[in-house]
């Protein structure tokens, strides 16, 4: 069953929780999610795809974008800019898919002012230190910009209760499961089911 408008859903957690790693898992799950494409200022890192992970862009192109206020939401986020283009968010929504926003704590913020409505759950690693492990297991970034994830993480920690929802990435796959039941559970609250319950009357009717 495919709602008429899709549901927006901000999945937000530190760098290094395994945002990323759940998403591929949610996406196999289910077919109904469209993944928000960001643009950022920040280099690809190795495997990652232009377009596909994120649109990799120069910061006057992003400060382009600003002005044009084609973003839904952007931050900065330990030295880079990260932002949401709007246009695709709005299409996918339209075409009843549920969009997917993996966005730091003061984008979700600023899409969850914008759009009470939006689903939004918090993914924590089950500790600082598996944290970091997985940081550092991950082998991407500087030991400067590690320190800087690090503590970052501390302080998103602290807007734990602006989220509806909390999921503990111990295991990557069970996380998935969770954040799908969230979903599920979200798309069966009633303000996204009268439209097909409107639809089933009609039926019944004719
Ligand atoms: P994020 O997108 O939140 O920055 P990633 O998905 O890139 O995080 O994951 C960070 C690192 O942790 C990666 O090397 C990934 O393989 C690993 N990882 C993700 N989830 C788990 C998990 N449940 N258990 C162990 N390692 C994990
Ligand atoms: P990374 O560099 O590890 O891919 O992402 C760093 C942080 O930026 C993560 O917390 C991620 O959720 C966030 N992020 C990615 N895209 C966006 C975006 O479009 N807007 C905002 N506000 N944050 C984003």
């Amino acid at each position: 069953m495919r709602a008429e408008r899709g549901i927006l859903i901000v999945l937000s957690g530190p760098s290094g929780a395994g945002k990323s790693t759940v998403i591929k898992s949610l996406m196999k799950r289910r077919s109904d999610i469209r993944f928000s494409v960001s643009a950022t200022t920040r280099q690809p890192r190795p495997g990652e795809r232009d377009g596909e992970d994120y649109f990799f862009i120069t910061r006057e192109a992003f400060d382009e974008l600003i002005a044009q206020d084609a973003f839904l939401e952007h931050a900065e986020y330990v030295g880079n800019c990260y932002g949401t283009p709007a246009a695709p968010v709005e299409k996918d929504l339209a075409a009843g898919y549920n969009v997917l926003l993996d966005i730091e704590v003061q984008g979700a913020a600023q899409v969850m002012a914008k759009r009470p409505d939006a689903v939004s759950v918090f993914l924590c690693p089950p500790s600082l230190a598996e944290l970091e492990r997985r940081l550092r297991g991950r082998g991407t970034d500087s030991e400067e910009k590690i320190v800087g994830r690090l503590k970052t993480a501390r302080q998103e920690y602290k807007l734990l209760d602006q989220y509806a929802y909390i999921v503990v990435n111990d295991d990557a796959d069970t996380a998935a499961a969770e954040l799908d039941a969230i979903i599920t559970a979200h798309l069966c609250r009633s303000e996204n089911r009268i439209q097909f319950i409107a639809d089933a009357k009609g039926e019944e009717l004719s």
